[in-house]
């Protein structure tokens, strides 16, 4: 209880900080750590890796899917091919996502339980502050699912990048 209690306050915090224009505290690591046990728990089956499109190559030559976003073709442009790899060998799903709606969309689509997604500071401020983050996980389309997440390391929308080592370890 006590745990659920500061996990609570840590997120009304969080949001307080962003209304008084303060330094934002790294609410990525509350989720994770509030999560993670759980999540441990959820057959990998049940648990996609999903990457932002904003971290293909720009001469990404993969088709896109309405179903299930880019087709990555691991051609090694990028380091998204390595991580579908390595999900495959967990047996993690695997997707790339053209935005947070469809990313939404999938995880219903998919009946996921659990995703280790990447995101930049602004998407973030934008899900914690629309998306309702309970206990039991984030709520995605009526879904409760528990997260796993990590900040982009560059992020200006044109060269984005990832530390793809930590991508790794989460999973
Ligand atoms: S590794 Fe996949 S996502 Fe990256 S450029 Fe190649 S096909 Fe596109």
């Amino acid at each position: 209880m006590l745990k659920k209690i500061k996990f609570i306050g840590k997120l009304y915090l969080y949001k307080l900080q962003g209304l008084l224009g303060l330094k934002r505290s790294d609410i990525m690591s509350v989720i994770n750590d509030y999560y993670r046990e759980d999540f441990k728990k959820i057959d990998t089956k049940d648990v996609a890796v999903i990457l932002p499109h904003c971290l293909i190559s720009d001469k990404c030559p993969a088709k896109f899917s309405k179903f299930d976003g880019i087709l990555c073709k691991k051609c090694e442009l990028c380091g998204c091919g390595r991580i579908y790899e390595f999900a495959e060998e967990k047996s993690y799903q695997f997707y790339i996502s053209p935005s947070v709606g469809f990313t939404k969309r999938l995880s219903r689509r998919k009946n996921l339980k659990g995703i280790i997604g990447v995101a930049c500071d602004y998407e973030i401020e934008k899900g914690i502050a629309n998306e309702k983050i309970t206990d039991r996980g984030v709520q995605l389309n009526g879904r409760r699912i528990k997260t796993q997440g990590i900040h982009l390391d560059v992020y200006d929308c044109v060269k984005n990048n990832v530390d793809w080592e930590a991508v790794k370890n989460l999973m």
